[in-house]
């Protein structure tokens, strides 16, 4: 059985499409889709020996190893173009997933990948931030807590994808990201807590950001102690962002 994380993304994948799962650690993913039939193939891709083996050994024990083809590189270079539909990267900082991303898109692996999935375990608004700049379209997202961690997974559409099929909502999309371009902040916050997080306000977002709002009021409170010039500015710049997450809530 999946944990709730995985299956959470594990749900967002198309039927039928073939799955690359990036960062795959023991290939929870790609077995349970390529096994419950949701994915005729799949590709994992692992960069270290440790989570690589492990992968293999995964994939043979389900005795899956002629429909998960497990692949040792960095990000997205494991990829032939046009192998794919989907492309899942899960379980890592957002920093790191844009920049696997990034590098994918410059040397042409995501071509022909119409959809991802997306669970960043920090720094969401730079993958959403590296979605919209590609043109990609967030389709939907969730918020998610499990053994004490609040998870947020993002579902997106390539443009080309989407323009093809569901004119509506591109149309939709963009609008949603580009009303107040020029209100730098609250497209800011749209990025950070996600468009559709916010739209539907849950209690988990509310918790999410509760606890931030607690880091940063610690943070203010030793930042208030010290002497140091610099303090003072970056002091004023966190209750700022303390105001404007209130604001947002
Ligand atoms: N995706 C699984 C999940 O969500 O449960 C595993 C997450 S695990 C915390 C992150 C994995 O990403 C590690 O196994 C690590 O080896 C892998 N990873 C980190 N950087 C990578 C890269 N540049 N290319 C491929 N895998 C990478």
């Amino acid at each position: 059985k999946l944990s709730k994380r995985l299956q959470t993304i594990a749900d967002l994948v198309t039927d039928g499409s073939r799955i690359a799962d990036i960062g795959s650690d023991h290939a929870l993913l790609p077995v349970y889709l390529v096994q419950s039939g949701k994915s005729p193939s799949a590709v994992a891709g692992e960069l270290p020996d440790g989570p690589f083996l492990a992968a293999k050994k995964q994939t043979a024990e389900a005795g899956l190893k002629s429909v998960i083809q497990v692949r040792q590189g960095d990000g997205l270079s494991v990829l032939n173009p046009g192998e794919v539909d989907t492309v899942t990267i899960a379980g890592m900082g957002g920093s790191l997933m844009a920049d696997i991303l990034e590098a994918g898109w410059r040397s042409g692996k995501l071509a022909g990948v119409t959809e991802l999935v997306l669970q960043p375990n920090v720094g969401e608004d730079l993958v959403r931030r590296w979605l919209i700049s590609k043109g990609f379209v967030l389709q939907g997202e969730m918020i998610l807590e499990e053994d004490g961690r609040i998870y947020e997974v993002l579902h997106a559409w390539s443009a080309s994808h989407l323009k093809l099929n569901h004119d509506n909502e591109w149309v939709y999309q963009t609008s949603i990201l580009s009303v107040d371009m020029e209100d730098e902040t609250k497209t800011e916050w749209l990025y950070r807590m996600g468009p559709y997080l916010l739209r539907q306000p849950s209690e988990l977002l509310t918790k999410k950001w509760q606890f931030e709002l607690g880091k940063l009021s610690r943070i203010c409170q030793q930042l208030t102690l010290s002497e140091a010039e610099e303090s003072r500015g970056k002091e004023a710049q966190y209750r700022a962002e303390m105001k404007q997450i209130k604001e947002v809530l």
